[in-house]
């Protein structure tokens, strides 16, 4: 759970702070109505560091294992403002003037450096490459590739699962660039934020690095054999839309089909999600095929990958009910087992 600081503006309208960090992953809630003690691996407060965030949610360690070929995902999720971003990115993807200081750059950054650490000491053993896509209003597009954006079909097949066709891939060695890939990218899913109404919250990004070991350590007649595959891992990024227009549209019931689209995937997860929580021998089928965001996170949700989910918070009185629905998902989420 990362809880974020109050903003200039909740301070100056006086609004009161109901969520506290007990330590040892307790979070308090305390509120007119609602009094209620949330359990977590772990709790990053107010005060908390993006370096702090990068350590204690034990990053580094999803990192290595994505080097040693499993599939990681990191997720934030939580309400639009609740610091989603900050924490994947840092300030950075919002100031396009100034660079960020390095200090606030976020989980992705802190990521990506930690592996090209890793890749520079095994010498030129890791191949990299990183694919951008995002999904709005139900379509995948890609946010690498050049020209306006077109949807990608997504297939699934029995030995990849659920994949993107045609989805671009590039290849990076360097810190450098694969931080303008993310820049890029990042900025293309910005850029039609003017035209299209804050689409940047209103669609789900998801960056992943794939990881190719090549096996060259083996003597040339294993590698013939085949008996030394070379290992692939992904680490994948997501930064979800914000779940508060699940509530919003639902009583105004004004539906357009853009925040349509983010209730049926944010929905979907919920639904994934507390089927995935349920006991071993009382699951029933999981629907993952009912959205996209769903199809594209079964891995991670409940297959063979291993997942951080990063829940957002703001402090604010303001935002009780939905700190409180963002809680209570996460503790659901954090029931799921997956059997990397
Ligand atoms: P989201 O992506 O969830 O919509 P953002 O990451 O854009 O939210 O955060 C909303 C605002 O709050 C931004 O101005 C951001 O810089 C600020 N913010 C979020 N988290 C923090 C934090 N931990 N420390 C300082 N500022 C933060
Ligand atoms: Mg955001």
């Amino acid at each position: 759970i990362r809880v974020r600081p109050l903003t200039c503006t909740e301070t100056r309208r006086g609004d009161q702070q109901v969520v506290h960090s007990l330590g040892d992953g307790a979070v308090h809630v305390s509120a007119a109505k609602h009094d209620a003690t949330f359990g977590f691996s772990a709790v990053f407060d107010a005060g908390a560091s993006q370096e702090a965030v990068f350590e204690g949610s034990r990053m580094r360690q999803l990192v290595e294992l994505a080097i040693d070929g499993f599939s990681c995902t990191v997720f934030a999720f939580g309400q639009t403002g609740s610091g989603k971003t900050y924490t994947l990115m840092g300030p950075l993807a919002q100031s396009e003037t100034q660079p960020a200081s390095p200090a606030l750059l976020g989980l992705m950054q802190r990521s990506f450096t930690c592996l090209l650490e890793q890749s520079r000491s095994r010498g030129s053993d890791l191949a990299l490459s990183a694919s951008y896509l995002e999904i709005y209003n139900e379509q995948v597009r890609d946010l690498l590739s050049p020209g306006p954006p077109c949807a990608l079909p997504l297939r699934w097949s029995k030995t990849r699962g659920f994949y993107v066709e045609n989805q671009l891939r590039v290849e990076f060695e360097s810190l450098e660039a694969i931080v303008n890939l993310l820049l890029q990218g990042s900025q293309r899913r910005r850029t039609s934020a003017h035209a299209l109404n804050r689409h940047s919250s209103r669609s789900h990004a998801l960056l992943t690095i794939h990881i190719r070991s090549r096996a060259h350590h083996a003597p040339t007649w294993v590698l013939q054999a085949s008996a030394c595959p070379s290992k692939q891992g992904t680490l994948c990024f997501v930064d979800l839309a914000g779940s508060e227009r699940v509530k919003d549209t639902g009583s105004s019931g004004e539906l357009s089909v853009e925040a349509n689209s983010i209730n049926r995937s944010l929905l979907a997860l919920g639904h994934c999600i507390s089927l995935l929580a349920k006991p071993q021998g009382k699951r029933t089928h999981i629907p993952y095929r009912d959205s996209k965001l769903t199809r594209l996170l079964a891995r991670s949700l409940g297959g063979s990958g291993i997942t951080l989910m990063v829940a957002c918070i703001s402090p604010s009185s303001r935002c009780l009910s939905e700190t409180l629905s963002t809680l209570h998902y996460a503790s659901r989420a954090r029931r799921v087992t997956t059997r990397p």
